[in-house]
């Protein structure tokens, strides 16, 4: 599929995309069932706290404020509602590492972004919170490249129309790269726009969904291997 000069802008996801992300939160987790060892099996620690991010989410969208909500909803009811002050502590410290890791950028990402600025628009397309995600976006270094960065509430298709009608685009000049496949690829390609998708090996339980069928989707291995479809 050649893009070239079918396109004027370029959005990117940035979680696991343009830097490191799920990887603390499986970190998180581990040190989260750590915590809890006391009151139940690992697997049923894993068990709840999914469970309470199921809950968490639909009312407090994305980021790891929900995520301590549903640690300390998990935790209520693994000690039977009596919360010591050492375990809401100890959510609270794991809750703040994952919100202030340093950024790891991915490999590819820098040399692939410096290839493409002042060929198109680039624009990061991520979900999540707002203070959170922009706090990500300055860290990042990455800022230099991208006209702006769009932290949206969600990533359904509804999200994606609305993201083109705010970049003065049609569905079909939408061009979206991601790693994931429910959230960067399906619901763009579904609206009519295409998707490049660049897999990470770390896929959030929330993400999981089988690649759809359509010709709209490109896979590559690297973020860099982008770059002869685009220039
Ligand atoms: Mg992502």
């Amino acid at each position: 599929m050649d893009l070239k000069r079918k396109y004027t802008h370029i959005f990117f996801d940035a979680d696991d995309t343009l830097w490191e992300n799920e990887q603390y939160f499986r970190d998180a987790e581990v040190k989260f069932t750590e915590l809890l060892a006391d009151y139940t099996s690992p697997e049923g620690v894993q068990q709840l706290l999914w469970q309470k991010q199921e809950e968490n989410i639909p009312l407090f969208g994305y980021g790891s404020k929900t995520y301590m909500i549903g640690m300390a909803d998990a935790a209520l009811d693994l000690c039977g509602g009596h919360l010591p002050d050492r375990i809401y502590y100890g959510v609270k410290r794991i809750i703040t590492d994952l919100a202030f890791h340093e950024l790891e950028i991915i490999d590819g990402v820098k040399e692939t972004l410096e290839a493409l600025q002042g060929h198109y628009r680039l624009i990061v397309a991520t979900k999540g919170d707002l203070t959170e995600q922009m706090a990500k976006y300055r860290k990042s270094g990455l800022a230099r490249y991208f006209h702006h960065c769009e932290v949206m509430e969600n990533k359904n298709e509804m999200n994606y129309l609305e993201l083109c009608d705010k970049n003065d685009l049609v569905p079909s000049e939408l061009l979206m790269i991601g790693n994931s496949v429910k959230s960067d690829i399906a619901p763009v390609v579904a609206i009519g726009g295409t998707a490049i998708h660049t897999p990470h090996d770390v896929v959030w339980v929330h993400e999981m969904m089988d690649m759809p069928e359509n010709d709209r989707i490109i896979e590559v291995q690297n973020i860099r291997e982008v770059l002869p479809y685009l220039l």
